[in-house]
């Protein structure tokens, strides 16, 4: 019989430690990943995309995870590639943080979202030491001209796509009124 070990709100974090499992020689799968992917906002209320083992691996599984939570396997990923590039705080220097969106930022993600029907995720961290208790803003990395060009040739061919499809659809199915008909 299978049984749950954790539950994360994403599925690609349910599959970084069903790797981690693998590696570790357990077997495990990840349930409901389809059902969140669908419908992510409602991850929490679905209660998290799974990761299971056999009854018989469930305390290996849970070794490994408070290992994953000792940040065990992290010490190994530095010790293979060096710096991860975490955050340090430029107060103290500590490496220790909790993190929340900038409250402008959050609001205009919510007043965009609410007006288009749609997700928009508020970009950017603030980051707070949990040594010296000073706030920072998360390091920026840029983003280069040509994912921006790629990033903006992708959102036109989507548009024209979309009116293409709508001027068709108005041809062939007529007009019902919910969207101008072109
Ligand atoms: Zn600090």
């Amino acid at each position: 019989m299978l049984v749950t070990v954790s539950a994360f709100r994403e599925p690609y974090e349910a599959h970084l430690f069903r790797g981690r499992l693998e590696a570790e020689g357990i077997f495990a799968v990840v349930s409901h990943e389809m059902h969140v992917a669908n419908k992510w906002v409602l991850s929490n209320a679905l209660g998290g995309v799974k990761v299971q083992v056999s009854t018989d691996e469930i305390e290996l599984a849970r070794e490994v995870e408070r290992a994953c939570c000792r940040g065990e396997y992290r010490e190994m990923l530095r010790q293979e590639l060096g710096d991860l590039d975490d955050p340090v705080c430029p107060y103290c220097g500590g490496t220790e943080y909790r993190k929340r969106r900038p409250f402008l930022r959050a609001v205009v993600a919510i007043l965009l979202s609410r007006l288009a029907y749609s997700v928009f995720p508020p970009t950017g961290w603030i980051l707070r030491c949990e040594r010296c208790f000073k706030e920072y803003r998360a390091p920026h990395r840029p983003v280069s001209v040509a994912k921006l060009v790629l990033a903006g040739t992708a959102m036109v061919a989507v548009v024209i796509g979309l009116l293409t499809l709508q001027v068709w659809f108005n041809k062939v199915f007529g007009c019902y009124g919910q969207f101008p008909c072109l």
